[in-house]
């Protein structure tokens, strides 16, 4: 009775990229129960296990109530005022600043938090602090796909639009696993009535590649070799659209060229792929009308992922697969908010998809913002990895890390935990005090978390969607638009943001500064109209908004237009290049790390704290071996056997099974040893950590 429901609203998941809308239920303007949304044009209906359980990790017990802070290295976190607090934050930060100058702290964001809060966050640290080197979680997830677009279509722009999956009748699916890592977006493709060949690139039998039509199971980071191979075969055989290539893009003959190289037996021998088999898949994209190719981590996390999602943009755009329902180039994103990120965390790019360097947009950002343009850097600042290897080399001496556990996440995790200890301050802003990055932190800030706020996500299909505050935040946690604006006044820079008043003032003023770019959605006047439509896909400029009530699935380069300055698209390519750690006769496995299943999240900071998604995982750490594997090495299942690499060696559950290959063994990322174990390359354009290959042995 006490919790009968007395109001319903919409608001969109605080998880994973896909930005299903859930339909929260109220008693006295609180939250009390969910269901999925069936009326929201992205889940229509359904939810998996993590939207169910969403609003339970917000009733954890190691919730953070109030700042805490550690007097000195080692000893015990004591709860402060927020006063104090905020006096310990910005005595240190400006100490450092003065002492050691402005490239001696830095930040690191998240794709979890709110847009507004992002764009507060980047604007207050680089704009208001004059910290100049801040990244977000973003690098280890969507960065490859960012460069990638932005060299070969001019700008970071995902084409597509959900439909797409239920209009295309050829699917492929590069280093993704769809049916775990976004089941929501699977399902769509089990609407799909056009019967489609599913087509599944991954060297592992993933529950994806089970579904599929087609599975290609590729040698791990083979890719390059398989994808210039089936350009050379399609070229051959005159399965491409010449025509549309002569007119909307350019470099397409060096690229005939550069991919004729790849001969069968060349792709066959490193690929493990025969010519036979690429020549079907290439029949059976010919053969399509519209093809649609997405990838996702299995790309982005590589020691060559830009060029990867280069080589895929190419095939859609010599098949002329784009701007066409049920086609296009798809990168999928992870986190909710990594779009978000991706435009306005003021890290990879100026405020609304702008260039540091860019003195036009610098002066345009510096207007709508009403703050003098020196203050805004003229070039970007360290990425993620560089911040970490900058703390190791005394460079980096002060750092903010908010709603992300990099002692977790990041790749070779001891080497991040050791940057930690060494910096001389370390503000951990976050809604748990109990994270592995949090515990070694000198400050903790309490933020709230997903619905105890208001802001607006943009999912993967670039849809702007709409979160509320439902629930309060425990104690004295403050959301991080707050955080944000007590340290402005703190500092001394509240004057500059005078604008940034409201999360939904912060929302117009990103509207404004998006006008004019390939982002632009100054068509969207609030948060009222984005609640009204179903979420709001950019592009939407004031002309867009009179065709969305009838049609809210937009999709990208519907006249062929790029955004280069000669509106064609680029093919782009390069010689493959060798893993930084193949197998030796000494570490003769190759560990693959990924999703383990639907009802998990990363490093489990949130899902943990549910009895009902526990329930849904194995409940001891396991790894994944061949059977023949096992079998040669006298390894039975569910016995405990120690994996080692040249960084650490854990002790883990063997789980016998052919969705590995044999000479290949897998681990869900979500477990803290996963990364003791991983080796830390980097893609060289994207800097993103290459997580899917390191060389490891069992010890038996
Ligand atoms: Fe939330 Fe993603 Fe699950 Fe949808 S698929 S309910 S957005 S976690």
């Amino acid at each position: 009775e006490k919790c009968q429901p007395d109001a319903t609203t919409n608001v969109v998941c605080g998880f994973c990229s896909t930005g299903c809308g859930l339909n929260i239920h109220l008693k006295d303007g609180k939250a009390v129960g969910l269901t999925p949304s069936t009326d929201y044009p992205v889940n229509l209906g359904m939810a998996c296990p993590k939207g169910w359980e969403a609003l339970t990790p917000l009733e954890a017990d190691d919730r953070a109530t109030t700042p805490m802070i550690r007097k000195q290295r080692g000893g015990e976190l004591e709860p402060v005022s927020w006063e104090s607090a905020m006096s310990s934050f910005c005595s240190n930060f400006k100490n450092i600043q003065q002492e050691h100058g402005d490239e001696s702290v830095a930040f690191i964001s998240t794709g979890q938090i709110v847009t507004e809060e992002m764009a507060f966050l980047g604007a207050l640290a680089k704009f208001g602090m004059g910290i100049r080197h801040g990244d977000g979680n973003t690098r280890q997830c969507m960065a490859t796909s960012v460069v990638a677009y932005k060299q070969s279509f001019g700008f970071d722009a995902p084409p597509y639009t959900y439909q797409d999956f239920e209009e295309s009748d050829v699917i492929v699916l590069i280093g993704s696993n769809l049916c775990i890592a976004h089941p929501i977006m699977w399902q769509r493709i089990e609407r799909n009535k056009h019967n489609p060949e599913i087509i599944v690139v991954d060297p592992r039998k993933t529950e994806t590649a089970v579904a599929a039509t087609q599975h290609f199971p590729i040698l791990p980071k083979s890719d390059l070799y398989f994808l210039y191979g089936l350009a050379r075969v399609l070229i051959e055989n005159g399965w491409v659209d010449e025509q549309w290539i002569a007119q909307h893009t350019n470099e397409y003959e060096a690229f005939c060229s550069h991919v004729q190289t790849f001969t069968a037996e060349q792709v066959e021998q490193q690929s493990g792929i025969t010519a036979e088999q690429m020549l079907k898949l290439a029949e059976t994209i010919h053969r399509g009308e519209r093809v649609s190719f997405w990838w996702t981590m299995g790309v982005n996390q590589s020691h060559e992922g830009v060029r990867t999602a280069q080589a895929i943009i190419n095939l859609a755009l010599m098949t002329g697969n784009i701007g066409r329902p049920g086609t296009g180039a798809n990168s999928i994103t992870g986190q909710c908010n990594a779009m978000g990120s991706r435009l306005f965390s003021n890290t990879t790019n100026l405020l609304g998809g702008h260039d540091f360097a860019n003195s036009e947009h610098r002066a345009k950002v510096a207007k709508i913002l009403e703050i003098d343009e020196d203050r805004i850097p003229r070039e970007l600042g360290m990425a993620y990895d560089q911040i970490v290897e900058g703390i190791h080399a005394g460079k980096i001496k002060g750092l903010w890390v908010l709603a992300t556990n990099g002692s977790h996440s990041w790749i070779h995790q001891e080497r991040y935990k050791e940057a930690m200890e060494k910096l001389d301050y370390l503000v951990v802003q976050d809604m748990y005090s109990t994270t592995e990055t949090a515990q070694q932190a000198d400050l903790i800030l309490p933020a709230a978390g997903w619905a105890e706020k208001d802001g607006v996500f943009i999912n993967s299909e670039r849809r702007i969607g709409l979160v509320k505050k439902v629930a309060e935040a425990p104690a004295e946690a403050l959301s991080d638009f707050n955080i944000f604006k007590l340290i402005s006044h703190y500092w001394g820079c509240a004057e500059m943001f005078k604008k940034w008043s409201t999360p939904e003032a912060t929302f117009k003023l990103l509207a404004e500064l998006s006008q004019d770019q390939p982002c632009d959605f100054s068509g969207v006047t609030g948060y009222r109209m984005v609640d009204d439509l179903g979420g709001v896909q950019w592009p939407c400029k004031p002309s867009d908004v009179a065709g969305l009530a009838s049609d809210n699935q937009r999709r990208l380069f519907t006249y062929n237009l790029f955004y280069h300055t000669d509106s064609k698209a680029k093919f782009i390519f390069a010689e493959p290049t060798e893993v930084a750690e193949p197998t030796s006769k000494e570490y003769p496995f190759v560990l693959l790390t990924g999703r383990g299943t639907s009802a998990q999240w990363h490093t489990e900071t949130r899902t943990k704290k549910s009895a009902v998604l526990r329930k849904l995982y194995p409940a001891s750490i396991y790894i994944e071996i061949h059977p023949d594997d096992a079998e040669r090495l006298a390894i039975t299942p569910n016995s405990l056997i120690k994996v080692k690499s040249r960084r650490a060696t854990i002790e883990v559950t063997a789980s016998v099974t052919p969705s590995v290959f044999p000479g290949q063994l897998f681990m869900p990322m979500h477990y803290a040893k996963a990364n003791q174990l991983t080796q830390a390359s980097f893609d060289p354009y994207s800097r993103q950590p290459s997580y899917k290959f390191c060389a490891v042995e069992i010890v038996v």
